[in-house]
């Protein structure tokens, strides 16, 4: 079975999503350090306690997330679950390490790009900047109905969706930033999307897209962010020859 350092593992994941170009909400990279020698990783989208005790059961030695442990304005003490969760990664030795916005932003491993790239969107650009870095992409597709359009993301995403349905019919454009992003929908008008699509959803987006005209696509937070930990859970199979499940974890949000 192949073995690599943990060392290896960050420093490559690092350069590759380019970690240290993001001024984001949270770290990036090592978040808690476990065995220095590395034989089975897991990717997950979010460190909840239930994805832990997953990572615990299936004796990995890294778990690799987009959503962490640790994010900017948290409170300091450990207690709590977050003490449960550093006790059960501690305790069995398990590294976490995070991606949030370069897991979003990037053009081949990230959650909006892959997303893009697998609906074979064409003419791709990036979009949706946060502190200076692109985390979406905007994308062009042979113009359809939007309500073939809603069914193709229902089964790209397996999931859902709440819709608001502001402009054309006829549709061959999107804007497309996961997670909690429903805000940027007036970037996506500005740039003459026929559709944004994001994770979630709340009540002035409703009228946004009535008064934007541009059709609102709400996916489900964790639905849309499921798609960047799988591309590089699959990336770290092939290039380091390595287990890499994905875990998935039951969350309609
Ligand atoms: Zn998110």
């Amino acid at each position: 079975m192949k073995e690599i350092t943990l060392q290896e593992l960050c420093c490559h994941l690092n350069d590759l999503l380019h970690a240290d170009e993001f001024n984001d909400y949270c770290p990036n990279g090592l978040q808690v350090e476990g065995r220095p020698s590395i034989r089975s990783i897991a990717t997950a989208v979010s460190a909840s306690i239930e994805t832990i005790k997953e990572a615990v059961s299936r004796n990995v030695d890294v778990l690799i997330v987009h959503h962490g442990m640790f994010w900017k304005g948290d409170s300091y003490p450990i207690s709590g679950v977050k003490k449960e969760k550093l006790n059960l990664l501690l305790q069995n030795d398990i590294s976490l390490i995070g991606y949030h916005l370069p897991l979003d932003g990037h053009q081949l491993y990230g959650n909006n790009w892959k997303a893009a790239i697998d609906m074979k969107w064409y003419n791709l650009k990036p979009c949706a900047y946060v502190n200076g870095q692109p985390i979406g992409v905007y994308g062009e597709f042979d113009p359809l109905s939007r309500e073939k359009f809603k069914g193709q993301l229902q089964g790209y995403y397996d999931h859902g969706s709440t819709v608001a349905e502001g402009g054309k019919d006829i549709v061959s454009s999107a804007y497309l930033v996961s997670g909690g992003a429903y805000k940027m929908i007036h970037e996506a008008a500005d740039m003459q999307a026929d559709c944004f699509i994001t994770g979630n959803f709340d009540e002035p987006a409703w009228h946004d897209a009535h008064e934007k005209e541009i059709n609102f696509y709400a996916m489900g937070h964790s639905a849309t962010e499921r798609v960047g930990p799988m591309a590089l859970g699959n990336y770290i199979k092939s290039h380091f020859e390595m287990s890499c499940d994905f875990i998935d974890i039951y969350n309609p949000f």
